[in-house]
């Protein structure tokens, strides 16, 4: 008999007779308490059964179902679960589709003449678990393509017969549990008892293969833990992501509205978004001034051949839309502002003293994004990018690098993200430009993130083809990542565009261009920041700051007063003067998550003050209206988040 040698990375190591389950081997090279909480194992060909039979030398590495590669090994056996749950309740009715593991948990689509609704979850969840307590084993098989292809067939599975026939493999893997059979990759659970905490969450109808020519789906979602504990806190991050939902608060707050009549994924910004978008555009741009940056403002198209020459049509076509015709000349919308931003550059010779050239735009850009993927804020098909393009000469480099850097942690912290990861990417396979620059373009990335004391991960190959870059995720108050920043180099566009300056020698050289955005787009930070501050700007971001609220219509005239000084002093002030409860109308200002409510009673009227009102309900001594513009002014430098 055929010996092979099994061993763990820690070097315990044995001698098995071949074709040994890993979970044989394990037995016999870990403790039996470690031994439980093992779900799979991870060798050279990637993550394996347990059941998987090893017929060669191989180091072998424990999956714990606690891990992230263990618990998406759990979530996606409980897709399967609950495909079989579903199928045994409603068998035929029910054609399956696709059920992979998911950030936080799985989906599983189904294609049935009535859609599921939650309603039903009750009743599947209780057929889980008896298919749970049933201890099913995940069985895997291999078959011939085709003879899986006639397997599904037969069962009436249509969408499985599709996935196989677009497979490029001879031989494919099934697994069986209970009367359950799917073709899958696997790995899995041993069997279904180690399903133990899961919920079923949520569904949605989710196009076959996100194309909405085809059979619209119900997609149910749901997620499973390895202990209850985590299961609820989960629930609970959950319940505070749905009470800070941007699209919920953005409708609450007046900020934003999505109108299937103008399109979906084109944001109408409301009076309350617009100005919340002008201050932080304004914002932005001062602190650009004060950084060195000169503002552009760039045209909406340009001519189809110009979009040639920037390389657009042939790698970026199908984020673009169709072509419009004016005059017999095509003309395209703009995916992005750079190619606009080196005609400005180009329109003039350059000597190399004029270098770094910092040229920034809130430039607005149309991408073509299908209907199913948009998502309020996050995912839209206009947006207006916090665009800038340096240019600089090859010794600048690392200096422009680390001021990007600087200027970009500066003003995230501003608005309150003081946590973020940091990735730099390199190199790809397929590439533009010299190895000589790549390498010092990378290092020049790498000398600017260390001198300022960053950590980071990097990505290797993951580069733009055109050049490194430097993506920056900041986290939310929920921790949630969310990319917004990215700094790239690139050595393509200065190529294309045949963009020269007379160097020091009196020759011409090419300058090298950095891409950078800060925000990533107005549309998607803004939308981050709802969620992150929960409706609850900040003083200095808030589009009303303070509402004045008067007692009776006793008030009323001494209210306009004080509203129309403070308003014509620059505070962003509103009254509310209906003939309406006080409590009444605190609870309305505080939905509305206004910082500051103006009281105004016989009192303050009469001494020529308003009594002050936090909108957390803490009340401050009354003042006079100048005495109040002294403390906004106050908050309003810290920029601090407020309560
Ligand atoms: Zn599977
Ligand atoms: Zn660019």
């Amino acid at each position: 008999m055929t010996e092979i040698s099994l061993s763990l990375q820690s070097g315990a190591s044995k001698q098995f007779p071949q074709g040994i389950s890993a979970a044989a081997a394990l037995k016999e090279l870990v403790s039996a308490k470690e031994c439980k909480g093992i779900v799979a194992v991870r060798c050279k060909e990637g993550l394996r059964d347990l059941s998987a039979p090893l017929m060669e030398d191989a180091v072998l590495e424990p999956v714990l179902l606690r891990s992230e590669a263990g618990l998406e090994i759990l979530r996606h056996s409980t897709a399967h679960i609950m495909a079989l749950a579903v199928k045994e309740l409603y068998g035929e009715q029910v054609k399956v589709a696709i059920g992979p593991a998911i950030e936080d948990g799985f989906y599983y689509d189904f294609d049935r003449d009535k859609p599921f609704s939650p309603d039903e979850f009750e009743v599947i969840e209780a057929k889980m678990r008896e298919m749970i307590k049933a201890r099913l084993p995940f069985l895997r098989r291999e078959m011939k393509r085709e003879e899986a292809i006639a397997f599904f067939r037969e069962r009436g599975e249509v969408y499985k017969v599709e996935l196989l026939q677009d497979l490029d493999a001879e031989t494919v893997s099934i697994y069986s549990q209970g009367s359950f059979i799917d073709l899958c990759r696997g790995p899995h659970v041993p069997d279904s008892s180690w399903i133990q905490v899961f919920k079923l969450l949520r569904v949605a109808g989710s196009y076959w293969r996100g194309d909405e020519k085809r059979p619209m789906l119900t997609r149910i979602y749901g997620t499973a833990f390895a202990d209850k504990k985590d299961l609820q806190d989960y629930l609970h991050r959950l319940e505070e992501a749905r009470k800070r939902d941007h699209r919920k608060l953005g409708k609450q707050l007046g900020l934003f509205t999505i109108q299937d009549q103008i399109g979906p994924g084109l944001i109408l910004w409301q009076p309350r978004g617009a100005l919340l978008r002008r201050l932080i555009e304004d914002y932005w741009k001062d602190e650009h001034y004060r950084h060195g940056y000169q503002l552009l403002y760039t045209p909406h198209i340009a001519r189809q051949d110009m979009w040639k020459t920037s390389g657009h049509l042939d790698f970026y076509s199908e984020n673009m839309y169709a072509p419009m015709e004016v005059e017999e000349v095509l003309y395209q919308l703009k995916p992005m502002n750079c190619p606009f931003h080196i005609g400005v550059f180009n329109a003039e010779r350059h000597s190399y003293r004029e270098f770094p050239i910092r040229w920034c735009e809130l430039g607005t850009v149309y991408r073509y994004e299908r209907t199913g993927a948009l998502h309020g804020l996050m995912r839209v098909r206009g947006f207006t990018q916090d665009d800038a393009h340096i240019f600089c000469l090859p010794d600048q480099l690392e200096a422009e690098i680390f001021n990007i850097i600087d200027l970009n942690l500066h003003i995230l912290r501003t608005f309150g993200f003081d946590q973020y990861d940091i990735y730099l990417s390199t190199r790809p396979e397929k590439y533009v430009g010299s190895e000589d620059h790549w390498e010092r373009a990378t290092q020049a990335l790498k000398q600017a993130l260390e001198k300022k004391g960053l950590a980071y991960q990097i990505d290797p190959g993951e580069g733009v083809f055109y050049g490194p870059k430097i993506d920056i995720k900041i986290k939310d108050q929920l921790g949630r990542s969310w990319q917004c920043s990215t700094i790239q180099v690139d050595f393509n566009l200065p190529e294309r565009f045949q963009m020269r300056y007379t160097g020091e020698d009196g020759g011409e050289h090419q300058p090298i261009m950095i891409h950078r955005a800060l925000m990533g787009s107005l549309e998607r930070f803004i939308g981050v920041l709802i969620e992150h501050y929960a409706g609850a700007f900040p003083l200095w971001l808030a589009p009303e700051q303070a509402r004045i609220l008067n007692i009776t219509d006793a008030q009323a005239g001494y209210c306009q007063q004080v509203y129309e000084r403070l308003r014509t002093l620059g505070l962003r002030i509103e009254q509310d003067l209906r003939n309406e409860k006080l409590n009444y109308k605190i609870r309305e200002a505080q939905l509305m998550k206004v910082p500051y409510m103006l009281v105004v009673g016989e009192r303050e009227k009469e001494e020529g003050t308003v009594t002050v009102r936090r909108r957390n309900g803490e009340n401050l001594p009354a003042m006079t209206p100048e005495a109040f513009l002294d403390l906004v002014a106050e908050e309003c430098k810290q920029r601090q988040a407020c309560v």
